[in-house]
Order: C-alpha cells, then structure tokens, then sequence
C-alpha cells in the first residue's frame, strides 16, 4: 500500500483514532491492543527506530532479551491500522497541544517513558555537567552504540577508580559497564583481545582465570558504587506488595547476596551509607566529591553531621533514576507527571490523555511497563471510548479520591466517545503525510526497519 493510500484510508470514514507518544514497549503494545480493536493508533516516536530504553537503555549484553524485545515491538507496530511516524518528537516537531486537541483525536497516549535524568540532589550539580559529572542515561547510550561506525553522539572516556552514584539496577549496569571496559583495556595491554559482550556473560574474575591471568595484577583499581542507605536496603530485589516480616528480611538478603556476587565476579566496590553532600572543584571542573555518613533509621537515611569526607575521582556518574522529559503543555508535580489518578495513567486537567508504561511506573522494567501498559489502553478502549465490554474494574471501588477521578473521566468520556469526524481525520493524515515526508517514511513499517539497522 503506497503512502498516499495508506493515509486515503485513515480519513475514508468517520473512525475512532487514538495517537501514542512514544513507540518502545508501552507504546507498541498500546497500539497493538487499539488495532486489535479497529482503532487506528499513531504511533509517534522521536527517533527512527521505536525500540526506547530496549536500545538504548539496557545495556547490549542483554542480547537474547534484546533480540526478544525488538520482535516483540516490530510484530505489534507492523499491523495496517498503526501508523507509525518515526523521527517525530512531541514538543519539537508536533506540539503536545496540537495533538492532544486539534487533532480531535479519540485519546493521546503517553508512552514516553523517563529519559531525563534525576538532576543529582547536590546543591549546583548541573554546572558540572560534561565538567568531570555525567548522567546515566546519555552514558549507556554512548556504551550502546559507541561501536557502530556511524555513531556520532557524545564520548566518553572511562577512567580508573570512577565513582557511580546510585544503588538501584541501573546503577549496577553503569558500574559494571566501567569495570568491563577497564578489564578489557588492561587484557588488551597484556596480549588478550576479550569481547565485552562474552566478558559480561562470564563475567571479569572468570574471564581472567580463563585467561590465567590474575586480575590482582592487572593494576586495575575499578570503580566505586556509592549508596546511600544500607546494601540491605539496595533497590536491586523487591519484596511483593503486603510482603509478610520474614518476607522482607528474604529480600535484603537476596540484595546483599546480589551485591556479593557483583563484588566476586565484576569487582565493583559498594560503599554504603554515604550521600554526596557537596562537590570538590577546581577552576569549575568537579574533582571529586564530599560525602557524609548516614544512618537508617525507620528506613530513611539520617545524615551524621561531622562525618564528611572527600573522595576524589576523574570521572563522577549519577545514577539516580530516570525521570519523564518536561513537554510543555503537560502538567508536572516535581520531577514527575501530575496525575489525578495514578492507575488508569489521567494527567490532571487533560481530558483524553493518560501516562502509561514507564512514564507512569516510574519502575525501570519491561515486565511492568508492559502490563501496565496493556491494563491502561484496555481500560482507555472498554471505558474510555466505550468499544468493548467494560471491564469489571476494581478502580471504581477502592479509596474516595480515586472513585470520585475515575466518575469525572468516564461522565467525560460520553463527551468524547464520538468517532473522529472526516474533516478531523483530513488534518491528522495531513499532519502525519508532513512528518512521514519529513523523514522519508514511506508507509511501510517493515521496509523502514530494514533500512533502518545499525552499521556494523
Ligand atoms: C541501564 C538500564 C537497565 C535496564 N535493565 C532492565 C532489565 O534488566 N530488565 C527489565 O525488565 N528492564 C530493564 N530496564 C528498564 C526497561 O528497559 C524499561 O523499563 C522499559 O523498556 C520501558 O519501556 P517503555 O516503553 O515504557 O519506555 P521507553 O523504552 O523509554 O520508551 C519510550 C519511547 O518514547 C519515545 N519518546 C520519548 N519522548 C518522546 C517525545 N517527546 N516524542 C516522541 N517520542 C518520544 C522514546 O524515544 C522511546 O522510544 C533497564 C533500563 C535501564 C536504563
């Protein structure tokens, strides 16, 4: 089907549309339970491939999962009634407003996930930024795609004894990423060509005994992992929800059993029980940083004043979380979006527009936000737009607050349930047909793709 016909049949007749920022695994999945439906579902995405934090945030040792993920995502955004609209960001090349209401589109879907970084709780940090401070985020993205021939974003050089901040998985991930890359500097320097990706499998100390060579006498220090309540207390594992004593004390032993074998096999240090407080800086270039003790107590982490202490160190990365980018036009409440009802994903004061997947978890995991992400496009179809059966949700029970914001959304939902008019579905395909020229997309997802793999 050529592009022009493609974008004929979007506007033929009156339909329900629902657009979807963002493509990854919330937005895929999102768009394969509309069409399944006979929605049509844009699926905008900003950059050329839709595969998110898959690509670009896991690290590339999870390869099977990788592989796994893309057909996943390529399989749902494949079907005739998505339109995909690569190379297209919410908030530079379409504006949130005119997607969200000029379009009159059935409902706008946030699957945009956290790409911000959550900015380093220290007073000044930012200025420090690319100054001896990195972020996590453009970190991993360079650890991704630094190999390929044709990459051009940031680089990096990974220097000895770097200090991570963090302690959640992610932070794992970035401070294994450093001892890989200094482990395989310092093989190379000894005769030994080891590749990263096996190196991870294996892991370090392994890998070195393959090699008979000692990595004691490698002269590598490795990197610090800087955490700021108790390794016990480390976000790695978590305990279900109403998780029973014994339950809870299961999962900071998995945690300190997690970070042991970190320790044993990638050899990262972990120091616990520290915040960073301040930085250490000369000429505006972050030396190192102040850090203070802390105390758990009632599971909050109590600075000990008088404990400060400086560590210095060429290359300093926060990794804190990830937070959702700020689009104008959607509301926020700190770092995060500004939700009225944190189930069904309702952004205060948006009619039609809910957060879901990461975006709205707010959890770093593809299980989640793909079940979440199905949970709230199924409720958004059956609902919201009144296809289907309505599911027999709980959210109508429940506390007061979230019954009373669920009413208001479905008492507006028999204001918007009205198909997408033809002169309304003109503009869309007129907006999309813009993009896809733009971008050179020609209609057919998988000819995209193909065209579209990295170099190698
Ligand atoms: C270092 C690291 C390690 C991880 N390890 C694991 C792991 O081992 N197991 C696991 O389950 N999970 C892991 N995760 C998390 C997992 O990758 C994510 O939770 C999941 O992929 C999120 O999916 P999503 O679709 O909700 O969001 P994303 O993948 O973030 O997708 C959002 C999409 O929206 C697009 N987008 C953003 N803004 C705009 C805009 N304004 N306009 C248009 N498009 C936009 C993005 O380009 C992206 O394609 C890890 C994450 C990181 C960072």
């Amino acid at each position: 089907m050529g592009t022009v016909d493609k974008l004929q049949r979007l506007s033929a007749e009156p339909r329900h549309v629902v657009a979807i920022c963002g493509g990854a695994v919330s937005g895929a999945e999102a768009a394969a339970v509309c069409a399944a439906r006979g929605i049509a579902a844009i699926v905008i995405e900003q950059n050329p491939r839709p595969y998110g934090k898959i690509e670009d945030g896991l690290p590339r040792w999870h390869d099977k999962l990788r592989a796994q993920e893309y057909a996943r995502i390529n399989e749902n955004l494949a079907h005739e009634l998505i339109y995909f609209v690569p190379e297209t960001r919410i908030g530079r090349d379409l504006d949130f407003a005119e997607v969200a209401r000029e379009w009159g589109v059935s409902a706008l879907l946030m699957a945009n996930g956290a790409w911000r970084d959550r900015p380093l709780p220290m007073e000044d940090a930012e200025r420090f930024v690319g100054k001896g401070l990195i972020y996590q985020n453009a970190f991993v993205h360079w650890f991704n795609h630094y190999e390929e021939p044709n990459y051009d974003g940031p680089r990096y050089e990974v220097v000895d004894e770097a200090m991570v901040i963090g302690g959640g998985l992610a932070s794992v991930d970035v401070a294994k990423i450093l001892n890989l890359e200094l482990y395989r500097r310092a093989l190379r320097d000894k005769g030994h060509e080891v590749d990263i990706v096996a190196m991870e499998h294996k892991g370090i100390t392994a890998t070195c005994k393959k090699l008979e060579v000692d990595p004691d006498a490698l002269g590598v220090k490795g990197c610090t992992l800087y955490y700021r309540r108790r390794v016990k207390d480390m976000p790695v594992a978590f305990p279900k929800s109403g998780a029973t004593e014994e339950q809870l004390r299961k999962t900071e032993a998995v945690r300190e059993k997690m970070i042991g074998i970190l320790r044993d096999k990638f050899r990262i240090r972990v120091i616990d029980c520290h915040v960073p407080v301040g930085p250490v800086e000369e000429d505006g270039q972050l030396l190192g940083l102040r850090f203070r003790k802390t105390e758990v107590k009632d599971g909050r982490a109590v600075e000990v004043e008088g404990s400060d202490v400086e560590v210095r160190s060429g290359l300093i990365i926060s990794s804190i979380g990830s937070v959702p980018e700020r689009i104008e036009g959607i509301p926020s409440k700190g770092e995060l979006y500004d939700y009225t009802n944190w189930d069904t994903g309702t952004l205060r004061g948006l009619a039609g527009v809910f957060g879901l997947g990461n975006v709205l978890t707010g959890k770093g995991n593809i299980k989640d936000s793909r079940s979440n992400s199905r949970e709230v496009s199924e409720l958004v179809v059956a609902d919201y737009l009144g296809l289907g059966e309505s599911r027999d949700s709980d959210l109508m029970e429940g506390a007061h607050a979230a019954a009373q914001a669920r009413a208001e959304e479905l008492a507006e939902s028999a204001i918007r349930r009205a198909k997408v008019s033809r002169e309304k579905l003109e503009v869309i395909a007129a907006a999309i047909g813009k993009r896809w020229e733009a971008a050179g997309y020609e209609g057919d997802y998988g000819a995209w793709i193909d065209a579209h793999r990295p170099a190698s």
